[in-house]
């Protein structure tokens, strides 16, 4: 492991261009992108993709589901892998950034490495996963889901799209899922590195560059049910009431308030709620409304649900209206590298580049890798924020700083 780091900065004006390309693939009437998995826009740009490593010095291959890869191999001999990159499927009608950013930035660093000092001692596979976004099919992370070995359970004749095709079908038309290519699964990789726009405005109102990122949050996602009595809202006394609306519009009050007294970092969000008959002049009999809680620390996330069963059970006795919580998501919070994160961050101390600590809110393919691999995830700074709409947008200098920084921690991991 190399210890020098001062390298020559990657040259200018190299990062757009190929953004702006890639962009390109899938563009939409709205000035957006689709990119959706195994469609013809998704097939296109993972072949153009393709030619472009392999024009880059790399060696190209796919995997059976249609990961792509560009190889540089080590020089010694050694089989674990530095594995570098991000996703190319995007949300229908999405930016120009999202998953592009971390591919552009791997292929980028690695081909400027390549040039400057010659091949690695590791080998390193820049990779444009798949899927990440769950766009298509009811399912996220097919790309390193497959490669961390956590899908091999799935059955994809079951996975269907709004068209009714299956995810098996889609796989077959694209050419892959055939036993053409090589198996996704793989055990030789050492550490993943993703690089990532942010999506959320922490780094743009902190004037940081770079978000360093310490862990991805856990999620809980739950349906709750309200059970009431449906009833005449003109005959019904107030006192003879179980009113399914009121008691729901109650525990919604009380749940994100009691996100806010727990944690600062403790999200809770009611989304979506739905009620029957659902109509003005009846007293609502049910009501069902969703939950999703987020935050780094299992702790915090099984404090705030143990309050709120506690809360569920008083509420139900004193109002006689029952309350049924079903939970239907449950991802454990993942923590990053520390030693990648740490020196990371000294990196960017080091070359003057603005950087802070942070913890993504959202779920991204470092967090599949997190559990099976040192992992590391890097953000740079969103535009207002705005993300997954053709509004997407970062400033050319942040997204050069991110390259700088990744190509930085290739140099020390592999050389
Ligand atoms: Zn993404």
């Amino acid at each position: 492991m190399s210890t020098d780091s001062s390298l020559s900065f990657l040259p200018d004006n190299q990062v757009l261009p190929l953004i702006d390309w890639l962009f390109t693939f899938g563009r939409t009437k709205e000035k957006g992108t689709t990119r959706l998995l195994y469609s013809d826009s998704w097939l296109k740009a993972q072949h153009a993709i393709y030619d472009k490593l392999k024009s880059s010095g790399l060696s190209p291959f796919f995997d059976d589901v249609g990961n792509l890869y560009g190889r540089v191999e080590g020089t010694e001999a050694d089989d674990a892998a530095i594995v570098t990159g991000s996703h190319i499927d995007s949300v229908v009608n999405g930016g120009k950034y999202d998953g592009t950013y971390g591919i552009t930035a791997s292929l980028l660093a690695v081909h400027h490495l390549l040039n400057e000092y010659g091949p690695p001692k590791k080998r390193i596979d820049v990779v444009s996963l798949c899927e990440e976004e769950g766009s298509r099919f009811p399912l996220t992370f097919w790309g390193s889901g497959n490669i961390t070995g956590k899908y091999t359970e799935i059955n994809t004749d079951e996975l269907l799209d709004k068209e009714g095709m299956s995810l098996t079908e889609a796989m077959h038309r694209a050419g892959f899922g055939k036993g053409v290519y090589p198996s996704p699964q793989r055990n030789d990789i050492e550490s993943f590195i993703e690089l990532h726009i942010e999506q959320g405005h922490v780094l743009e109102k902190s004037g940081s560059s770079l978000g360093i990122v310490e862990s991805i949050v856990g999620q809980r996602r739950y349906n709750i049910y309200v059970n009431g009595e449906s009833n005449h809202a003109g005959t019904t006394p107030m006192s003879f009431r179980r009113d399914a609306m009121h008691t729901a519009s109650g525990l919604i009050q009380w749940l994100t308030a009691k996100a806010r007294e727990i944690d600062p970092h403790l999200v809770a969000t009611v989304g979506k709620i739905e009620a029957r008959p659902n109509t003005p002049n009846v007293i609502a009999g049910e009501v069902m409304f969703s939950l999703d809680i987020r935050h780094h620390r299992t702790e915090v996330l099984d404090a705030y649900c143990s309050h709120m069963f506690e809360h569920f059970h008083e509420i139900s006795v004193r109002t006689g209206v029952s309350i049924s919580p079903s939970q239907w998501t449950d991802a454990a919070p993942v923590n990053m590298d520390p030693y990648i994160t740490k020196t990371a961050f000294d990196l960017s101390r080091h070359h003057h580049l603005p950087a802070q600590y942070m913890i993504s809110g959202a779920g991204h393919d470092a967090q599949m890798f997190g559990t099976y691999c040192a992992a590391s995830l890097i953000f740079v700074p969103s535009h207002n924020g705005v993300s997954h709409a053709p509004q997407e947008y970062t400033d050319k200098k942040d997204l050069e700083n991110g390259i700088h920084m990744l190509t930085e921690l290739l140099y020390k991991l592999a050389y």
